[in-house]
């Protein structure tokens, strides 16, 4: 388990110092920024959205390990997906965070599986669910700043 633990922390140390996707997107139709005033995570999603698909999705922002490496997977996650299978995604996810019992299939997650440990870390699942919910705001067409309070 606890080598399970040290792969998990790898992966989301790597993509806190890489992310994927990060960095403005040109072309995008929506943009929403949210913020976690607990941890002081802000961050700003830029979406291309086409037929109800996800086409590309990019972050800028800066936060805590937690919060970066959550959206760079995020995005690495959703693209080229539906927005009914984002919001599919994202219970799946936030079930994982907060511990509680998921229906389906584990494998849907993949490598977000990583963010199993935020569940023993109450105050860290707004770090991991803050791109998330901005990114659902975003689809769901908000324009205002998205907070987790
Ligand atoms: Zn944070």
């Amino acid at each position: 388990m606890s080598d399970l633990r040290d792969l998990y922390q790898e992966v989301i140390l790597d993509h806190n110092k890489k992310p994927r996707n990060h960095g403005k997107l040109d072309d995008a139709n929506r943009e929403l920024e949210g913020y976690n005033p607990l941890c002081g995570d802000r961050l700003t999603i830029y979406l291309r959205v086409e037929d109800g698909v996800v086409q590309a999705v990019r972050f800028e922002g800066s936060g805590c390990a937690i919060s970066t490496a959550s959206t760079s997977m995020m995005t690495e996650a959703v693209k080229g997906k539906s927005e009914a299978d984002v919001r599919a995604l994202f219970d799946r996810f936030h079930a994982l965070v907060t511990d509680k019992a998921a229906s389906g299939s584990e494998d849907d997650l993949g490598k977000l599986r990583v963010f199993a440990g935020v569940s023993e870390f109450p105050i860290r699942v707004k770090c991991a669910t803050l791109a998330w919910h901005t990114l659902i705001a975003a689809l769901e067409g908000q324009e205002k700043l998205v907070t987790t309070e």
